[in-house]
């Protein structure tokens, strides 16, 4: 069993995603092991995203994932990490498949709808960030 971190992020709560989101992972077989709704600072933001810290778009995506709520949550479920990466699409929603939740929901590269943990390394990061033992079940 493999724990993942994902995101609901504000372009997707705005759009009355949060539910479709947590569908698409049930329907994969996934479990929902942690869930809340929380508003990030700035700092909390780049402290996500500090991997990215060098990037071009480091300013606009941490500016970007605090515009409004997000919903953070835990997956568990067998290979987790990229049955979420699937279930996403690629990152930019030109270059996805139909049927993932950016080709049908994202707006742009950087307005993607959703977030998961790219590999264990960072899902032991993420996941921490948002939730004590007690909270994840
Ligand atoms: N992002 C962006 N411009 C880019 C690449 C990424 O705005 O050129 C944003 C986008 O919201 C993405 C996030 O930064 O989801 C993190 O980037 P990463 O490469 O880790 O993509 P992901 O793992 O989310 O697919
Ligand atoms: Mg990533």
């Amino acid at each position: 069993m493999e724990k993942t971190l994902s995101i609901v992020k504000p372009d997707g709560v705005k759009k009355n995603l949060i539910g479709e989101v947590i569908k698409r992972f049930e329907q994969q077989g996934l479990r929902i092991a942690a869930l809340k709704m929380l508003k990030m600072s700035k700092d909390d933001a780049k402290g996500f995203y500090i991997i990215h810290k060098e990037r071009p778009f480091y300013e606009s995506l941490t500016g970007f994932m605090t515009e409004g709520p997000i919903v953070v949550m835990v997956v568990e479920g067998e290979n987790a990490i990229s049955k979420v990466r699937e279930t996403m699409g690629a990152t930019n929603p030109k270059d996805t498949a139909p049927g993932t939740i950016r080709a049908d929901f994202a707006s742009d590269i950087e307005h993607n709808i959703v977030h998961g943990s790219d590999s264990k390394e960072s899902a032991s990061y993420e996941i921490p960030y948002f939730f004590s033992s007690i909270e994840i079940h």
